[in-house]
């Protein structure tokens, strides 16, 4: 019978907590894969998919390949364990001139003949169906896997397919992403979703200096993402009055500085509001003014109770790229339409901001009030 062989990673890492860990892990393929027909067993260290409609294979193993926690999968043939059964597929191969080797796992080891001999007689079974074929232990063109579990079955492969790895969504409970239109913010979402993270979103737009397209435009990259980190509830917030707030009242180059601190403010409230226990940027060091160690040093000093959370910190920007075209979101990211931050935009933004400078530059300001005013602008997007 024709059967996806599934593999989970890190899982094994966790101890007692497994159990926990491997439930939320199958709950998600499950969910995943609803609507498609299928059967799913789960047997001592290997999930196995079966039972589904063979046009429809292609389909669920790109589902499942964004599916956290999940380490590889291959396309396999399951049979009854018995050495026979093994023969006969191997007697099936054809290989024309190529390179090969037989690697035989054996996890149940009442299987009566040792992993290394019966990978030998395996490779001379298939040899002797292959006259013109010849084995390479090092690089094979061909590996004929066989995988005998403790379910008394064996499943056969040749090819394996990396998955996300990562944890399973919700293990780690749930964050609020801030979320420009740019390439980091989607990227540093996916990246915490993939430890387990669910997400919800915080999008600050500053109509009408931006358009509706811009608000769109998030809306588009969060429904991108979601394939990866489930539904998403997105905040969408005002932040005119803040901006027009700072740049009458302010000093131009801690524009950009302020305007990171009450959006930490906000996004702080929203976390105590919704249960979300972590902020999370997109910010990685270095890239602009706004994000060097002194300005990360000013505008996390704000958040008292949460940590923030910034996965692209240490990447560099192609790395990111790499990460957003493979997710789907490059392409959303680069249109053209403006950030909030891009409006009011100073030509000398400080680089080394201090804690001192933006508190005096704050007492300007009726923070709470403009944070006040901000969460009143909140409107709620649901995403899935
Ligand atoms: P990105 O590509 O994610 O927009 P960026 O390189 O443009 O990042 P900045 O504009 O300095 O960098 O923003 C740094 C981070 O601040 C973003 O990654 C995002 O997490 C947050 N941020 C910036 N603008 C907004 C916004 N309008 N709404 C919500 N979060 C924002
Ligand atoms: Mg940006």
């Amino acid at each position: 019978m024709k059967v996806l062989l599934l593999r989970f990673g890190e899982l094994y890492l966790k101890g007692n907590n497994r159990n926990v860990f491997e439930n939320m892990l199958i709950s998600n393929i499950k969910k995943k894969l609803v609507g498609e027909e299928f059967k799913f067993s789960n047997t001592f260290g290997r999930y196995v998919i079966s039972n589904y409609k063979e046009e429809d294979e292609e389909k669920i193993i790109s589902l499942l390949k964004e599916v956290f926690g999940l380490y590889s999968l291959s396309k396999a043939i399951e049979v009854e364990a018995t050495p026979e059964n093994i023969y006969r597929e191997a007697k099936a191969v054809v290989l024309g001139e190529k390179t090969f080797k037989a690697i035989v796992k054996r996890a149940d080891k009442n299987f009566p003949i040792p992993s290394m001999e019966l990978a030998k007689e395996l490779g001379g079974v298939i040899l002797e169906g292959n006259p013109n074929a010849t084995v390479d232990l090092y690089n094979p063109q061909f590996v004929f896997n066989v995988d005998i579990r403790m379910n008394g079955k064996a499943y056969i492969f040749t090819d394996t397919i990396k998955c996300q790895c990562g944890l399973p969504l919700g293990s780690a409970g749930k964050g609020l992403l801030l979320l420009s239109g740019g390439i980091d913010s989607p990227v540093a979402g996916y990246l915490m979703a993939k430890r387990g993270m669910e997400l919800d979103a915080l999008h600050f737009h500053s109509y009408p200096y931006t358009s509706e397209l811009a608000k769109e435009k998030v809306i588009s990259l969060a429904r991108e993402i979601s394939p990866y980190v489930g539904k998403i509830r997105l905040h969408v917030v005002s932040f005119t009055k803040v901006q027009e707030a700072i740049h009458m009242n302010c000093s131009p180059e801690y524009m950009i500085t302020l305007m990171r601190r009450i959006m930490m403010r906000v996004a702080e409230r929203i976390c105590e509001e919704n249960s979300l226990g972590a902020i999370i940027t997109g910010e990685s060091l270095g890239q602009v003014a706004s994000q060097t160690m002194q300005s990360m040093t000013v505008t996390g000093e704000v958040v008292k109770r949460k940590p923030i959370f910034r996965p692209c910190v240490a990447m560099d920007k192609e790395d990111i790229m790499q990460i957003a075209n493979s997710i789907g979101t490059y392409k959303t990211s680069i249109l053209p339409y403006e950030d909030c931050c891009t409006v009011f935009l100073p030509k000398n933004p400080i680089i080394k901001p201090t804690i001192e400078r933006c508190e005096k530059e704050e007492r300007r300001l009726n923070i709470d009030l403009l944070v006040d005013e901000c969460l009143q602008s909140e409107e709620i997007i649901e995403i899935d």
